[in-house]
């Protein structure tokens, strides 16, 4: 098997467990590994302490598989690591009101690279690293044997897979081709998930456990949902009782499909206010216009994609949490989220601080959020943790 060795200044990596090998940190490569294959991982002293998939462009030039010298990477061992996935969303996921979780968290499940939702009777996949991608057909095989899916298809439609030396691609991997809207369960509520061209895999069920939250503030509120995509936080609130839902969102399909998970939920959509445009700009019009709020969420994409743009980033998220406060009623309440992995916890509240002292109201922080607990972080790999979020009465 095709190996590499270990600089000495590099071996503390390994000591920790964390899964990436970064190229700087390899003295050498024996072997000539092809991309995504198996490679042997040797300290300086040539012992061997585990093994990885090799990565020839990437940065991260290893994805460590295992750390056990004598574990092999095969059938047995994937098995071995979705089994163990899947029992522990059977402990953090209620099944009989939530079929839409996640499965497999990459890194933190042990799968550099590879993310597996789960939407009802659907498998929604992305292959995101070279090790995972060659060993595409076993994973598939082994997720069909556990799951018994009605079909398995693939949103590895990405750029990071440039990174790996390899094409973005999506389609069906296995079974039967989804209906364009599948529906899902989340918490009791029924949701249309466009697997096959929706955002990321379909949705986003990493913020299932903050929106159930959001409806301990909701009753009687008037709520404004920014960046509300297909209506997650909208239905929560309106279930628990708001007064009127002002939704935000410059993707016109997406607000369809808010104001058809509202009517599924038989909610009625004449307490609710679709506003497809801008939310930077929105949040200005409002301010000029005094209109106010009782509760806003504010959940924007990705605005940190590098370390590079962390200071641009930080404006955004600065700004629209300026205006945000600006637009709260005295009591109001403010869930704010980052979900750039470059953006830290300590970060992105002394955004949210920056924001209040320019605001000049006074902002206390009730609650500090993350990521739903299907979507685990491994404490080798803090990297994981990437969805950050605040609960902010405003006064
Ligand atoms: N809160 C949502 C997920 C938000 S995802 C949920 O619980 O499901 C981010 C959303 O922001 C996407 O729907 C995207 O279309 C939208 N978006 C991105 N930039 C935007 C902008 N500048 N103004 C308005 N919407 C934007």
């Amino acid at each position: 098997m095709p190996s590499v060795i270990l600089k000495k200044s590099a071996e503390s990596f390994i000591k920790r467990k964390h899964p990436w090998i970064f190229s700087g940190a390899i003295e050498k490569v024996e072997g000539n590994p092809s991309n995504g294959q198996t490679v042997q991982i040797f300290t300086s002293n040539k012992t061997l302490v585990g093994n990885g998939s090799f990565s020839p462009s990437s940065q991260i030039r290893v994805r460590v598989w295992s750390l056990n010298p004598e574990e092999k990477i095969d059938m047995d061992f994937f098995r071995r690591k979705i089994s163990f996935a899947n029992s522990l969303r059977e402990t953090v996921i209620d099944i009989s009101k939530t079929n839409a979780c996640r499965i497999i968290n990459a890194e933190s499940d042990g799968f550099p690279g590879l993310i597996v939702d789960r939407y009802a009777d659907y498998l929604v996949c992305q292959f995101l690293s070279a090790g995972v991608e060659l060993n595409k057909k076993l994973i598939i095989e082994i997720l069909d044997e556990v799951f018994k899916p009605d079909g398995i298809f693939e949103r590895s439609d990405v750029e990071v897979r440039t990174k790996e030396g390899l094409q973005p691609t999506q389609g069906l991997l296995w079974g039967t081709v989804p209906e364009d809207l599948i529906e899902v369960l989340e918490n009791g509520f029924r949701f249309l998930v466009d697997i096959k061209s929706g955002n990321k895999t379909g949705f986003y069920i990493d913020q299932r456990d903050n929106r159930m939250l959001a409806t301990d503030f909701s009753k009687g509120k008037n709520v404004l949902n920014c960046f509300s995509y297909t209506g997650g936080f909208s239905v929560y609130a309106l279930a628990a009782g708001a007064e009127r839902v002002t939704q935000i969102d410059s993707s016109a399909s997406a607000l369809e499909i808010a104001n058809k998970n509202i009517e599924l939920n038989e909610l009625s959509l004449s307490s609710v206010e679709n506003i497809n445009d801008d939310v930077f700009k929105v949040l200005r019009k409002f301010r000029d216009e005094r209109r106010t709020f009782d509760l806003i969420i504010l959940d924007p994409p990705k605005f940190a994609e590098s370390v590079a743009q962390i200071q641009q980033a930080s404006r955004g998220y600065k700004d629209i949490n300026l205006l945000a406060m600006k637009l709260l009623n005295p009591g109001g309440i403010l869930f704010t989220f980052s979900c750039s992995g470059h953006i830290s916890q300590e970060l992105f509240q002394k955004i949210i601080s920056g924001a209040a002292l320019d605001s000049g109201r006074e902002v206390k922080i009730i609650k500090q959020l993350t990521q739903s607990s299907d979507h685990p972080v491994s404490t080798n790999f803090p990297e994981g943790l990437y969805l950050k979020g605040l609960v902010c009465i405003v006064n």
